[in-house]
């Protein structure tokens, strides 16, 4: 993961014409990095998937 030194939500917010930069329960999407707020889902108005088996945000690590 180079993308940043620090995990931060990526979500745009055009009314504040920021990005939002959460930090807190910041987690990869397919889009990005988003917090708890600005999750596809929880953009679209949709209950949060939690993590699990089917649930390509993580892949088990080569070790
Ligand atoms: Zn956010």
């Amino acid at each position: 993961m180079n993308e940043s030194a620090r995990a931060e939500c990526r979500h745009w917010i055009g009314a504040e014409n920021r990005y939002c930069k959460e930090a807190d329960g910041v987690r990869r999407y397919l889009p990005g990095l988003r917090c708890p707020e600005h999750t596809p889902n929880a953009l679209k108005g949709l209950p949060e998937i939690p993590p699990g088996p089917g649930w390509p945000t993580r892949r088990k690590e080569a070790s």
